[in-house]
């Protein structure tokens, strides 16, 4: 089949790899339909992080071509979404809600793992890995959307969940890239009264507008420097009302963007998520 081939920073092409098959009874294997690149990707490309030589990907939607004898749950001919790690389901990590954590999971597109952006992956544990999707006959567009629960959705929903987004929050999305746009779709799904995206980028402001941050926009020239004067109110005791008020849970769709001995300082007056 022909996979994208990660051949070390800065040279990624399609080649060559052999075709999945189902080697363990768990597995199963998936003809992919739609796959993205990550934002990670980036950083594998660019050299920032280490990938391993081999495919890349996790990021994709597909049809179950065939399922291993223990796969349950999952058939020959399913729609499915693949999350970016696969899991067991039934570890305590998994039992917990963070799969992602996983003692048996690991992620695609590395350490020997089929990648997403390739003609077909095995996919490992696919019984407690594979979200079924019900229907048939979705639009284009319906499986972009759906091509977004693989990772990037779910990963702006965490960080609404994990600040404690709920109804009638003043939340602040930190970051416009598409976890961040996503994070402001599911502070707006949370019931977030106000949401104040920080935003340097013009086309992606008019996007976190659509997305539910219209008229609380707030627009700075650099992420930089919204970081920097976040800090500066929130440590400025005569300020802390005005921020406070402001901002009562501050989500952090982009972990990056705030270092923790920063996150300290502002903790005791919001609540981070990422
Ligand atoms: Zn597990």
């Amino acid at each position: 089949m022909r996979a994208a081939i990660f051949n070390g920073p800065h040279s990624v092409e399609v080649g060559e790899r052999p075709d999945p098959v189902i080697s363990a009874p768990t597995d199963a294997v998936v003809r992919v339909v739609l796959s993205c690149v990550c934002g990670s990707d980036l950083w594998y490309y660019r050299g920032d992080s280490p990938h391993d030589l081999g495919p890349i990907g996790h990021e994709f939607i597909g049809v179950v071509d065939e399922v291993g004898p223990e796969v349950r749950g999952i058939a020959k001919g399913d729609f499915v979404i693949a999350p970016f790690v696969y899991c067991d389901g039934t570890c305590a990590n998994c039992l917990a809600g963070v799969t992602s954590q996983c003692v048996q999971g690991g992620g695609f597109g590395n350490h020997g793992i089929d990648g997403g952006q390739g003609e077909a992956v095995r996919v490992p544990l696919a019984g407690s890995t594979l979200v079924r999707v019900p229907g048939s006959g979705h639009s284009d567009e319906t499986m972009r959307s759906l091509l977004a629960l693989s990772d990037v959705m779910c990963t702006g929903h965490h960080a609404a969940v994990s600040a404690g987004v709920k109804p009638g929050s003043v939340v602040a999305v930190v970051g416009d890239g598409a976890v961040g746009l996503c994070g402001v779709i599911a502070a707006q799904r949370l019931g977030a009264a106000r949401i104040i995206a920080l935003s340097r980028n013009p086309s992606r402001q008019k996007l976190a507008t659509a997305f539910g941050a219209e008229e609380h926009l707030v627009i700075h020239d650099a992420i930089q420097e919204v970081d920097r004067a976040l800090i500066q109110h929130m440590t400025r005791p005569e300020n802390h009302g005005a921020i406070q008020g402001a901002i009562d849970y501050l989500t952090d769709a982009l972990l990056s963007h705030l270092a923790y001995e920063e996150q300290e300082l502002v903790e005791p007056l919001a609540r981070f998520g990422f």
